[in-house]
């Protein structure tokens, strides 16, 4: 019975992820819809064009920010769990991010444990912290430092991300994870920590997150080990 009870839980977290996921992408794609329907209209002038075009612009845009928050490595609906090198994992993901941090005159530091294992879905690992680093480097408008350290207990791995960057305020930080929460105006889902925290309530993990306004962010991230997690 207590079984059988996770099950439909886990399935009805599924069921709302999959809902969300298709109405943030289904608004803003029938969004651009109607307005290449007005570009096909007879009488449309050149500066009308260009308007709609560039509206049509925005809302794909949008559409791709709510898929790169949700579903860069992942299907929502499949759960794997496997043992994951957490050094590795993170290691992947900092290469995806690296020509972002480039752009944005970002450095990057590790300092990685040599070892620490966890039991999880890699994919959804891997999400969780291109969110974070993502939402790292861009709180450094003007560059700075993401720093990332792993540490290791027998029992626990710990990921800790810094950023240099404009921090919150505590009105900011109490929001945090809120769905659509965003202070990117335009530019942002608000989507992004609320899945870093469902794929760490998941893998049954702890997030800190200590921040101040003007003075940088740290994320304290903390796995059980593989072996207190069971495969
Ligand atoms: P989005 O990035 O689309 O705005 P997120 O859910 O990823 O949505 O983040 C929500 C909000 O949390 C951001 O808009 C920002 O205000 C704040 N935030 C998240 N990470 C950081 C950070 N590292 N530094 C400062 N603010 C942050
Ligand atoms: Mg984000």
């Amino acid at each position: 019975l207590r079984k059988h009870l996770i099950k439909t839980k886990k399935l009805e977290v599924v069921e709302q992820m999959g809902a969300a996921i298709s109405h943030e992408i289904r608004n803003p794609l029938t969004a651009a819809n109607g307005f290449v329907q007005l570009l096909l209209e007879d009488n449309v002038n050149t500066s009308k064009t260009k308007e709609y075009l560039s509206l049509v612009k925005g809302e794909l845009e949008s559409a791709e920010r709510v898929i790169q928050d949700y579903l860069t490595f992942s299907k929502p609906a499949m759960t794997e769990v496997e043992e994951l090198n957490v050094k590795h994992e993170l290691s992947h993901v900092l290469a995806i991010i690296q020509p972002m941090a480039n752009k944005n005159s970002v450095e990057i530091s590790v300092n990685f444990a040599a070892v620490g294992f966890i039991a999880g879905d890699r994919q959804k690992f891997r999400q969780c912290f291109l969110n974070v680093f993502k939402n790292a480097i861009e709180a450094m408008p003007s560059g700075g430092r993401l720093t990332i350290e792993t540490q290791f207990t027998p029992s626990r791995v710990i990921v800790l991300v810094a950023d240099t960057g404009i921090g919150m305020t505590k009105d900011q930080l109490e929001r945090l994870g809120e769905p659509y929460y965003s202070t990117k105006e335009g530019k942002g889902t608000g989507l992004g920590m609320m899945v870093v925290y469902s794929i760490v309530r998941a893998m049954k993990g702890t997030l800190k997150v200590e921040s101040r306004n003007g003075g940088g962010t740290t994320f304290h991230f903390s796995f059980p080990s593989r072996k207190d997690n069971r495969l």
